[in-house]
């Protein structure tokens, strides 16, 4: 027998709709490419997302054609974000800090049929645009005014324009929840990028997830600035979430540097932001730098790569801000586990909680995971075995974008499928699940495996250190040690003989690098991650002391 309930699919519209009628007038606040701050409501959004779709159908996108964006965080990408999955097509958020060769083949792979971008990104689509044989049009984000007067592109048309012709009478259609709604590729540190692809079904239940309490805990109290990019992984469902609870929300647009996040913060009143720990440095150096506070910024989301512990007690002891630690990965869409605590951590002193903060959480309900030994046997939730971490849940890959890869899960003895998350873990009594490192990152020294986490973190708690990062090395005897590879703060010293001793009583002896190199900069990926493959490379000759 079924339930007698009504049977209303779950769609990406719903939440704009939604939006519009229960809270039309909150703000959506935007530092455009152009230069200046824009201003709109979920209405106007609303209206203009309509119009949108409106000129995509004129332009014969029909279901499931991939509609691509290179753009920042602002409204007109937002509106892409509604107009484009609304109408059933899909929208494919491509990182435009991959390289040009790299948009190229992910445009091609996921036969995208238009491609929106801002104006930052013209010189990609200058450089690229002869080798996108599948899309149709170019479309700039900006307005009439703004167009670019010569260009090398054919098929070039203007945003406004677009939009401006079009009527924003649209009825949203209704069709299978589980239709494809969005598309991500994960950064191809190791071979190609593979295409994610997201559900209606599996992004209104992650929506869910993420304005939760003990998720990110989105209301309507909130005004929200996403640091994290709409092309890494949906800004992890933020703009989704405001929408559904009714935050503000304020978009950096192309300004990431920490004056001028600073700056929108306290004029648009941020109570909530969220991003990676790099963009977080850069803010807390310049606040440091400058004696700043904040006036209204509450709680942080910081997620993408560990949380340092010496930058979870700057937020909260300094600048009395709630961290909230998160993880997740772009075939979890994003959110796996968040770090709110629980009732009984109100008894903790002040250190027992910072070692509970710096988890990275427990599982948000639709997830569910374990760590493994080699042999798939599930390992104990004692917070010190640690284990390769699987997941599952409606909103995790079930495979990827044309099969790119062949299936990516395991089966258990119990015959149920397994996302294996490639990050090794540990798991305690209480569920918080810490991650030790990734997989490709451990340090293998004589047998036993080394956090390079554990040892950067160390190495961050250094007033002199700015950013950190620990690869392991070729050893004749050990066959790996760790090496550390550090940027000073601008105006501060520390020598390496410092830095070692920095670690003692700190971490187990036999831990502690065998050298450190000092470096200008550590190199960074697209989603503003380090990358330790390049590290690594850059190292490879490094003639370690005593080997
Ligand atoms: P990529 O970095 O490969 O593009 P993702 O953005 O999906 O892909 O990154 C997912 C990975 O990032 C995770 O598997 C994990 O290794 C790392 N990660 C994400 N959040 C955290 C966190 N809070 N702490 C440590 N590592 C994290």
């Amino acid at each position: 027998m079924l339930g007698l309930m009504q049977d209303i699919p779950l769609l990406i519209s719903s939440l704009i709709v939604h939006a519009d009628r229960h809270h039309g007038d909150v703000e959506i606040v935007s530092r455009r490419v152009e230069g200046d701050i824009h201003r709109t409501t979920y209405r106007e959004l609303h209206s203009r997302a309509k119009r949108l779709a409106n000129a995509l159908d004129a332009l014969g996108i029909g279901m499931s054609d991939r509609v691509a964006t290179l753009a920042w965080n602002g409204y007109r990408h937002v509106e892409l974000y509604y107009g484009v999955a609304g109408k059933g097509a899909v929208l494919h958020t491509i990182n435009p800090r991959l390289p040009a060769d790299q948009v190229a083949w992910i445009t091609q792979h996921a036969e995208d049929t238009l491609l929106f971008f801002d104006l930052t990104f013209l010189p990609i689509i200058e450089k690229i645009a002869a080798q996108c044989t599948t899309v149709k049009a170019f479309v700039a984000m900006t307005d009439a005014a703004h167009m670019p007067a010569t260009t090398g592109i054919a098929n070039l048309m203007c945003y406004e324009d677009l939009i401006a012709a079009q009527d924003d009478r649209y009825e949203w259609p209704a069709f299978d929840e589980r239709v494809a709604s969005s598309m991500c590729y994960t950064s191809g540190t190791t071979g190609n990028p593979k295409g994610v692809l997201y559900s209606h079904r599996s992004t209104l239940l992650h929506t869910f997830a993420v304005a939760m309490p003990d998720g990110l805990s989105v209301s309507a109290k909130e005004a929200i600035l996403p640091v994290v990019p709409m092309f890494h992984v949906n800004a992890w469902g933020i703009p989704y979430a405001a929408a559904m609870a009714g935050a503000k929300l304020v978009f950096p647009g192309p300004a990431l540097d920490g004056k001028s996040l600073h700056e929108l913060i306290e004029a648009e009143k941020v109570t909530l932001s969220a991003g990676v720990p790099t963009v977080w440095q850069g803010l807390l150096g310049h606040m440091e730098q400058h004696d700043l506070r904040f006036s209204t910024m509450r709680r942080t989301i910081v997620g993408g790569a560990a949380l340092p512990p010496a930058m979870l007690r700057t937020f909260e002891e300094r600048y009395g801000v709630t961290a909230l630690h998160a993880w997740g990965m772009t075939e979890m869409s994003p959110i796996g586990t968040a770090c709110a605590t629980r009732a009984k951590h109100a008894a903790c002193d002040r250190e027992a909680l910072f070692a509970v903060k710096g988890k990275q959480g427990r599982a948000v309900f639709g997830v569910d995971m374990k760590i493994v030994d080699q042999a798939g046997t599930e390992l104990p939730w004692d917070g010190i075995a640690f284990g390769d971490l699987l997941v599952r849940g409606p909103w995790i890959v079930n495979e990827y974008f044309r099969g790119e890869g062949g299936n990516p899960l395991v089966t258990d003895a119990s015959g149920l499928t397994w996302f294996p998350t490639g990050d090794v873990a540990t798991i305690d009594a209480d569920g918080y699940m810490q991650i030790t490192d990734r997989s490709k990152d451990v340090i293998k020294s004589g047998g036993e495996w080394i956090s390079s986490i554990d040892i950067e973190n160390v190495a961050m708690s250094h007033p002199a250190v700015a950013m950190s990062a620990c690869i392991g090395v070729a050893h004749p005897k050990w066959d790996e040690r760790p090496l550390l590879v550090v940027v000073k703060k601008p105006g501060k010293e520390v020598t390496r003989d410092e830095l070692l001793r920095h670690y003692e009583g700190k971490v187990a002896k036999w831990q502690v690098p065998d050298d450190v190199a000092f470096v200008d900069a550590i190199p960074m990926g697209a989603t503003g991650k380090m990358l330790k493959n390049k590290l690594r490379e850059q190292f490879r000759e490094h003639r370690l002391p005593g080997a």
